[in-house]
């Protein structure tokens, strides 16, 4: 193995050998997760992260007095014994960060149709059977069946099949399956193509028990979990990117970064894109062929163009309530045609569906007083630099327009405005190409087996999106009770 310099920190900090139990690579909600189970389970564990910041795809930013949630708008599984709410309660975040929840959290906006998702089961069932009355049984079947099975009954049921094979089940009417497809927008996969086991869990998880907010923004939520691992031992470091894994006769012996700076541990925790972590942290030569190969066959989620506005008027006047809206310009709501449009290369984005997310209106902290924020997000995928480059300013400017329909001269309130787009999030979190939610949640993708915690390096675990855990869903739920699972993982087979 190369000589490396021992990082200087780490020696000051004279642990034995200098080397730490466990090294996290990636602060994003599923690293500080691990981070916080492990230092509270008793081990030496420090996280590197490359951004100035916490939290990955959870981070906010300021622009002329307003706070941005940079990607993610709310939170899932939050109810009590949910996995989120679980990690929560475990971690004792309760006095660091408050979580409220709007209600409704979702609503479909089109010309024929508005579908509230309240928090009250059968009130959302009533409203969809207000709109396709003559689905009204199967509606509340559908439902029912979603809310009521346990997960290895789901599983059986559904591993094999496509979101699209169940609706046929349930539902004659094409809208109604169109209006139930809309929310696997959140993975930006059509019912044809998304995992029915993936889609029932997004469901279940973040539709049905969806709308929870931190209060103060994606940030505070990001800055809870730091704030808790250092209380309980753990070492951060930010602005330090991982540049390699050092693997020795098939095991980790730590990482490097700043060029010849060398961090001895034990364990490696990648919470980090997955083909980045092996092609270039570890490098080929210490991956078998079909493993490569592997890798390179798998399909990764679509990413998002956002656009963020800050308004200096409220517009409580004139919008009912303001949870998230899906609004849909596609009547026919064809989810296909929504990733046909992100294959072509002069148009790799959808704008037939507009997610706009309103979080002043939950938090009034996060503008001055009476001005609004609204974002924009719609599915995108990373083409070539001078695509996204050339058109993003002109890409917000339509969209604004497209709102337009339905909150009336929004243009005219704009004070503050940035674009992000598949370049950027790949930029300031180096998932790939800026891949939303990990891999794709296709049917073929999402076993257990497809990329499991644990690797062929002793030593060598993943955590964070990049992994399958069986259900086939991201998000932030989902990442931080994987950090939890590869921690307790990790705490069983620990030998100090
Ligand atoms: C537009 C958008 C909207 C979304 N909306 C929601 C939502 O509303 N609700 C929801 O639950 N989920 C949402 N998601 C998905 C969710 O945000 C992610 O699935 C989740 O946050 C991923 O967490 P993670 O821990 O796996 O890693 P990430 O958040 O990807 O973090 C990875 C971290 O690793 C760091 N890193 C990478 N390489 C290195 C290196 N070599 N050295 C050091 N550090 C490194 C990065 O800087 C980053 O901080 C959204 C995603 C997007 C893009």
């Amino acid at each position: 193995m190369k000589k490396f310099l021992i990082n200087k920190k780490v020696k000051a900090k004279g642990y034995k050998n200098n080397e730490y139990d466990a090294v996290i690579i990636g602060a994003g909600i599923g690293g500080l997760t691990c981070g916080c189970y492990l230092a509270k389970a008793g081990l030496k564990v420090l996280i590197v992260e490359q951004h100035h910041k916490a939290g990955g795809y959870c981070t906010s930013f300021k622009r002329k007095g307003f706070t941005f949630d940079a990607t993610t708008h709310y939170l899932g599984s939050f109810r009590e014994n949910g996995p989120l709410r679980k990690v929560y309660d475990e971690l004792e975040l309760e006095n660091k960060v408050n979580i409220i929840r709007f209600d409704p959290s979702n609503v479909i906006i089109s010309t024929d149709h508005k579908i509230h998702i309240w928090t009250n089961l059968d009130a959302t069932i009533f409203e969809f059977q207000e709109n396709f009355k003559h689905e009204a049984e199967n509606i509340e079947k559908f439902f029912k069946f979603i809310c009521n099975s346990e997960f290895a009954a789901l599983y059986i049921k559904l591993k094999n099949k496509t979101f699209k094979d169940l609706l046929d089940e349930y539902f004659k009417d094409e809208q109604l399956k169109g209006v139930l497809g809309v929310f696997l927008g959140n993975i930006s996969l059509p019912s044809s193509r998304a995992s029915a086991l993936a889609s029932v869990v997004l469901y279940k998880e973040f539709v049905l028990d969806g709308g929870y907010y931190p209060k103060g923004g994606m940030q505070t939520f990001s800055d809870a979990f730091v704030e808790r691992f250092k209380e309980l031992g753990g070492e951060i470091m930010f602005r330090k990117k991982a540049e390699k894994i050092m693997v020795e006769n098939h095991s980790v012996k730590g990482i490097v970064i700043d060029n010849d700076n060398f961090i001895p541990s034990k364990i490696v925790i990648s919470n980090c894109d997955v083909s980045n972590t092996f092609f270039q942290l570890i490098g080929k030569e210490h991956l078998p062929a079909n493993f490569t190969r592997k890798i390179n066959n798998l399909e990764i989620s679509p990413s998002n163009f956002i656009v963020y506005l800050g308004l200096n008027k409220n517009y409580s006047n004139i919008l009912e309530n303001r949870c998230s809206w899906w609004c849909s310009f596609n009547n026919s709501y064809d989810l296909k045609k929504l990733v046909s449009d992100l294959d072509r290369k002069d148009k790799p984005y959808s704008d037939d569906f507009i997610f706009c997310a309103f979080p002043s209106s939950h938090d009034l902290s996060l503008a001055p007083p009476d001005n609004e924020i609204v974002i924009l997000i719609i599915p995108a995928k990373m083409t070539d630099n001078s695509f996204w480059k050339d058109s993003r300013n002109y890409l917000a400017d339509n969209l604004i327009k497209k709102v337009e329909n339905f909150i009336p001269n929004l243009s005219r309130s704009i004070v503050a405005k940035d674009t992000a787009s598949p370049l950027t999030l790949s930029r300031y979190t180096s998932n790939k190409k800026g891949a939303s939610y990990g891999w794709a949640s296709t049917v073929s993708q999402i076993d257990r087996n497809t990329m499991p915690l644990t690797t062929f390096i002793e030593g060598l675990y993943l955590s964070g999106h990049w992994t399958t855990q069986g259900t086939g869903q991201g998000g932030v739920s989902s990442v931080a009770y994987c950090g939890r699972n590869v921690a307790k993982q990790i705490i069983k087979s620990f030998k100090p």
